[in-house]
């Protein structure tokens, strides 16, 4: 029954996060779990004298992992602007100093196969709701094979210099969102693409964060 009632309730009744009924857009337990969790970190990976700051929004648990299947295999921009609002309502992006947003791109074979970038359509919720430009300014140089097939050394050697900006952008503040931050190699890859482009600042916004036991 439960799938039937999941079925027929608007989304806009459900919690965005968890998909439980709710009359808000994110529910008092979920929200309170994304209070409990505002992770931010700056990755020392980067090969750049700059740094990229990481927000994520809730630890990828059970409740998260959801909703990220939602977001990877529905192609539903309801539920992308759910969690693009939100990120909103948690105030944790530093929108004021950002004036691009741009997503982690696909492969086209990918793409082409799917149809649609689930990072991408966060993106462009998150800039439409904050009324920002969205360009995807990322192109990958070659396709990878997806990062959770592959050891922890081999994920990284995977993305490393797989992006390539297409554009020029000094100066630019950009926001770069992906769903889920696993051990951060892809994000960081396209960061180092937007460094390389001249960006002055990149921030990056993921729905959610894998974590090691005993990391939270
Ligand atoms: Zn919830």
């Amino acid at each position: 029954m439960k799938w039937l009632l999941e079925l027929l309730l608007p989304p806009r009744l459900r919690c965005a996060i968890c998909g439980e009924q709710s009359e808000v857009n994110v529910c008092a337990p979920c929200k309170a779990d994304m209070a409990a969790f505002q992770h931010l970190r700056t990755t020392g990976r980067l090969g750049y004298s700059s740094s990229a700051k990481t927000i994520a929004l809730l630890p990828y648990n059970g409740r998260v992992r959801k909703v990220i299947h939602r977001l990877k295999f529905s192609n539903s921009p309801s539920i992308a602007r759910a969690l693009a609002q939100a990120f909103a309502e948690a105030e944790v992006l530093p929108f004021a100093a950002v004036d691009l947003v741009t997503a982690v791109p696909m492969h086209r074979a990918r793409y082409l196969e799917r149809g649609y970038n689930q990072a991408e359509l966060l993106a462009r919720e998150l800039a439409t709701l904050q009324k920002l430009p969205f360009r995807q300014v990322l192109t990958r140089t070659r396709a990878t094979p997806p990062q959770n097939t592959l050891g922890r050394v081999a994920r990284a050697r995977n993305v490393a210099g797989a992006f390539a900006a297409r554009e020029d952008l000094t100066g630019r503040r950009i926001l770069l969102v992906d769903d889920v931050y696993t051990t951060g190699n892809t994000v960081s890859a396209c960061a180092e693409a937007l460094y390389q482009a001249k960006a002055q600042d990149v921030v990056i916004a993921v729905v959610a964060m894998s974590l090691a036991p005993g990391q939270v």
